[in-house]
């Protein structure tokens, strides 16, 4: 039996860079366990803590970076997601000049309780009334990268090529993600769980928990799926990152077109025409320094075609 490796959430960085040094070395195909503080570093306690008063070096940690042996430039990082596991209270704050809403909102934070798989938002209305919205928790990544290329530093908060904060529901156990390497060993890092989360993570966060992150990690050579690369249940996804949402959403259509055209032999416009009636094109986060799409097309099609991911 493998031993699993442990990283313990005291191992966090703030930034992705080929210049960080290892948090710990891993076999490829071994288990991995990455805990993770929250986004805030477990620092709102009470709902007397405000977001605003946490301090950028205390905002989204990420656990690691861990080296991926025999990881190389120009692999692909194949990334399964065993397992993750979440703490039993979560936070979500609100704070004026953040979000989607940065003139709307008020600045709260409210600590929710995580029971038997379900989270319990009570909203307040009008009179003292309440809004009652139990909701069964999907705990999901925020956070996941690798050094970034070109020996850039990327702080943990921004999106792009090599991962980070994209935010994605879909980052869910059972889910396998295809990262690009660019300097050996890979250098990943993850942290940023969310109990729940949706599509747009419109007020600037999810329920935002601490947790444990179990993977496996496998460097592919002469790979050619165009990453950030996703798939979780019946769907593979392509994931882009970029200053709007336009851009994001057009560079995932055209990664996912570049799929489909290269993996699947199909001609680009009838990858074009097949995204275009059983794909769908949605919204990662509009939150982060860069903004995150998603396009998806069932796995049916993969196997339609008698692909199998590698
Ligand atoms: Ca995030
Ligand atoms: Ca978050």
């Amino acid at each position: 039996m493998t031993e699993e490796l442990f990283i313990p959430a005291d191992k966090y960085v703030l930034t992705l860079s080929g210049q960080a040094a290892p948090a710990a070395r891993a076999r490829q195909n071994a288990p991995i366990s990455f805990e993770t503080r929250d986004c805030f570093s477990n620092s709102l306690t009470t709902e007397a803590d405000l977001f605003t008063k946490v301090g950028w070096d205390r905002i989204n940690p990420a656990t690691g970076p861990v080296f991926i042996e025999g990881a190389e430039p120009g692999d692909i990082l194949k990334i399964s997601i065993l397992d993750i596991e979440v703490a039993e209270t979560g936070v979500i704050t609100a704070a004026p000049g953040f979000g989607a809403m940065p003139e709307t909102v008020a600045e709260v934070t409210r600590l929710v309780r995580v029971e038997g798989g379900r989270a319990c938002f009570n909203w307040p209305r009008a009179e003292g009334r309440t809004l009652r919205r139990e909701l069964p928790i999907r705990p999901m990544i925020g956070v996941i990268g690798v050094a970034p290329a070109n020996g850039q530093t990327v702080p943990t908060g921004t999106p792009d090529r090599h991962g980070g904060n994209m935010d994605c529901q879909r980052l869910v156990r059972g889910a396998v993600l295809y990262l690009p390497v660019f300097v050996p060993g890979a250098l990943l890092a993850l942290g940023d769980l969310h109990a729940v989360m949706g599509d747009g993570e419109v007020v600037v966060c999810g329920l935002e928990i601490a947790g444990r992150v179990t993977i496996s990690c496998q460097a592919l050579k002469n790979v050619k799926i165009p990453p950030p690369f996703l798939a979780e249940g019946d769907e593979v996804m392509t994931l882009a990152s970029a200053a709007t949402l336009d851009e994001a959403a057009a560079l995932a259509v055209l990664n996912m077109q570049s799929f489909l055209t290269g993996e699947l032999k199909l001609d680009p416009t009838a990858a074009a025409m097949l995204m275009s009636v059983e794909g769908q094109l949605r919204i990662c986060q509009i939150v982060d320094p860069l903004r995150t799409a998603r396009m998806e097309v069932p796995r049916a099609v993969l196997e339609a075609c008698g692909y199998r991911l590698p």
